[in-house]
């Protein structure tokens, strides 16, 4: 028998099950349902295993500017905010020396300009020379020639299991509200708009729903272009590999300094805190393009992926004019040639010695089944690469949700502006004040 929902949402990574909780939470909308593929909350891209653990503040990634890093930290500051309320500090998230790292004259510069610029916003951020640096990781000093500082606090929350965080939100939704539920083992095989409702065929059985959010990753755009929605979106997706250090040679979360026409991080350091003891740091991730929706899952199908490319002379030209520049060209490249066995490696110790100099080959080994995937939306119309995130939303009571990245820092924060824009279309209320008492208020 088909069964009747206010809102289901497809998809119980971080963004579907942040989502969850807030509905469940801050909102009188009667019944919310999850609907999961695999058998538990964040099988994929929101799993340690899947991500870097970063709560990104803003401060430590060059791609922000400061108008965006104080978005960035805003959002963050929910999250942060969850965990102290709940209890999950030294739990789920935890704190570790961070810092953003420079090398070479220039780059020591942008430093200090940037310290300088983002002292206000970040005012526990300190700059630190070559001498400070050594005495707080020595490992980065050790046989570099070049000059180097860092900006960087020492103790800051700053890795965070959103695995863990993803099943907090569904135990403590399902505890708010009694007609929030999950469904796991459930893929969702289409959606169709029937008059004002939508029906959703799975693989447990049909429901129908008022209002629908589609956090699947990847899947989501599937989904939208099956619709008819988001025809001038196109996506690539890209994998993200990482190294493990043999020895902790180094104990902070230590970013480098990012090209601006990238849309991915530089390689960064990062305390592995989700599947290994925090004594393993892992390297990366690369950004490999890849023909599947999905890493180290099986089932993966080809033709998912060619509907997700949704490939047209618009999406060409986005390629091309891409590979055109010379430093896309170039990041490309070498991170396919991470892939070749053993060269691989030897090309990513190269990239691996920006952060520590004296690394040896037998230092690094492969981090197997690590690594999730991001999404790389292409926008056809206005012909570029999106950086982040993308959101569809016809105001028909169904929004599909992009999340590649800073997705997971962002859940609560993307969530709130769903909730907000759920309750008004299906004319319920949204408790704000409970809200900010909970999430912002207490702020520090
Ligand atoms: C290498 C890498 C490093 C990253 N590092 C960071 C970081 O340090 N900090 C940060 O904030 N972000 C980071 N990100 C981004 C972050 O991982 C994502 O933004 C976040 O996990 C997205 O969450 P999501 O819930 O939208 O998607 P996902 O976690 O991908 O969840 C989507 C869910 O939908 C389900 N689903 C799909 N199709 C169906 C269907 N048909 N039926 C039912 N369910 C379905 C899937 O099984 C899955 O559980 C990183 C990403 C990568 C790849």
């Amino acid at each position: 028998m088909t069964k009747h929902i206010e809102v289901v949402i497809i998809g119980a990574g971080i963004s579907g099950s942040a989502l969850f909780y807030e509905i469940a939470k801050f909102s009188n909308i009667k019944s919310v349902l999850i609907l999961e593929k695999y058998p538990d909350v964040a099988p994929l891209n929101s799993n340690a295993s899947g991500n870097s653990q970063t709560l990104h503040s803003g401060d430590i990634e060059t791609n922000y500017s400061l108008e965006k890093a104080k978005e960035v930290k805003k959002t963050a500051s929910l999250l942060m905010q969850y965990t102290k309320q709940y209890g999950y500090q030294d739990k789920y998230i935890f704190k570790y020396p961070k810092m953003l790292l420079g090398v070479g004259e220039e780059q020591v510069e942008y430093i200090k300009k940037r310290h300088n610029d983002f002292s206000d916003i970040f005012p526990d951020m300190e700059y630190w020379d070559r001498d400070k640096l050594s005495k707080i990781e020595p490992m980065l000093c050790k046989d570099r020639k070049k000059d180097i500082s860092a900006m960087g606090a020492m103790d800051d929350y700053c890795a965070i299991n959103y695995g863990k965080i993803a099943k907090t939100f569904i135990e403590n939704g399902m505890q708010e509200n009694d007609n929030a539920s999950f469904e796991f083992n459930c893929e969702v095989k289409s959606i169709k708009k029937e008059k004002d409702i939508y029906r959703i065929k799975t693989t447990k059985g049909e429901w129908t729903a008022d209002f629908v959010m589609v956090n699947s990753g990847a899947h989501s755009l599937i989904f939208a272009h099956r619709m008819g929605y988001g025809k001038d979106y196109s996506a690539i997706p890209m994998g993200g590999n990482y190294y493990y250090l043999n020895e902790p040679l180094v104990k902070s979360k230590i970013y480098t300094v990012q090209n601006p026409k990238l849309p991915f991080a530089a390689i960064h350091a990062d305390p592995d805190i989700g599947i290994k003891t925090n004594d393993m740091i892992r390297l990366g991730p690369t950004a490999l393009p890849l023909f599947a929706l999905e890493r180290y899952k099986e089932g993966n199908k080809f033709y998912e992926f060619l509907e997700l490319l949704d490939f047209d002379t618009r999406v060409l030209k986005v390629i091309f004019d891409s590979l055109k520049d010379k430093d896309i060209r170039e990041f490309i490249i070498r991170n396919i040639f991470y892939e070749i066995p053993y060269f691989g490696r030897k090309s990513f110790l190269k990239y691996a010695k920006l952060i520590i100099p004296s690394l040896k080959i037998n230092d690094i080994r492969f981090a197997k089944g690590i690594g999730g995937l991001r999404t790389q939306i292409i926008d056809k119309k206005n012909n570029k690469l999106l950086l982040g995130e993308a959101r569809i939303n016809k105001n028909d009571g169904i929004i599909f949700n992009m999340t590649p990245s800073p997705g997971a820092t962002s859940c609560l924060g993307n969530g709130v502006k769903d909730v907000q824009y759920i309750c008004e279309y299906l004319n319920k209320e949204f408790y704000e004040d409970k809200f900010n008492e909970l999430l912002i208020e207490n702020n520090e």
